[in-house]
């Protein structure tokens, strides 16, 4: 993402982008070893070049596409069949040459579908949905390129997606389970007493807060 920043927006020559990347590298990698990092860094530029900046909102899901996954009539199939679907229309939309092909590793995709499952089981779950004829997938040494077969733009939009973070959850929530967005970070988190307000990590931080400041306030008093 920065190297297409600086690629396209800054306006600087390529030996500058490498600079200021390896620079970025050191101050963010400790362990940054400009050695083994040159052949990923050149990589990167060349990406740079063919993917400007893009600005996406969010994606559409259609009537047939949800019905499609509704089909599926497994809740953890669904969910991992909605996450591809989400992958590959972002994509899609990154690249309009993309033909609806997801390309990220087994632990994200299963991160972002909210499953959480062994190894075995998850080559399992892609196998299952491959024999449904939703996906096809081609697999490469250390990574899993996944081409999803039930995109469907014709249909009507149904559902907009616009956060990313745990599509998993955004499935769950389409098929009316108790889910909130945290009022801080907006992430979805499990709302089973319909009280929630916070996801955990706001919820914490905020109780961090307030104990610092019931803090001040009982040095305060002493101190009066
Ligand atoms: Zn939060």
């Amino acid at each position: 993402m920065y190297a297409r920043y600086l690629y396209h927006e800054t306006g600087l020559r390529k030996g500058d982008i490498v600079k200021k990347l390896d620079e970025f590298m050191q101050s963010c990698y400790p362990k940054y070893n400009p050695t083994d990092w040159n052949s990923r860094i050149e990589k990167y530029m060349l990406k740079a070049e063919k993917f400007p900046l893009c600005e996406c909102n969010g994606i559409w899901i259609n009537e047939k596409e949800l019905k499609t996954i509704e089909e599926i009539d497994n809740k953890v199939l669904e969910r991992l069949a909605f996450t591809l679907l989400c992958l590959a229309k972002f994509r899609n939309f990154r690249n309009p040459n993309n033909n609806n092909w997801v390309s990220y590793s087994n632990g994200e995709i299963y991160n972002l579908a909210c499953i959480n499952t062994t190894a075995f089981d998850k080559d399992l779950k892609y196998n299952q949905l491959e024999e449904l004829k939703l996906i096809e997938y081609a697999k490469k040494i250390n990574n899993l390129n996944i081409q999803v077969l039930f995109i469907d733009n014709e249909s009507k939009n149904k559902l907009f997606i616009s956060d990313f973070r745990k599509l998993g959850y955004e499935w769950r929530l389409y098929k009316g389970e108790k889910y909130v967005r945290c009022a801080n970070c907006g992430i979805l988190t499990k709302n089973t007493n319909g009280k929630r307000r916070y996801c955990k990590d706001c919820a914490n931080v905020n109780k961090k807060k307030m104990d610092r400041i019931r803090m001040q306030n009982l040095r305060k008093s002493r101190i009066c």
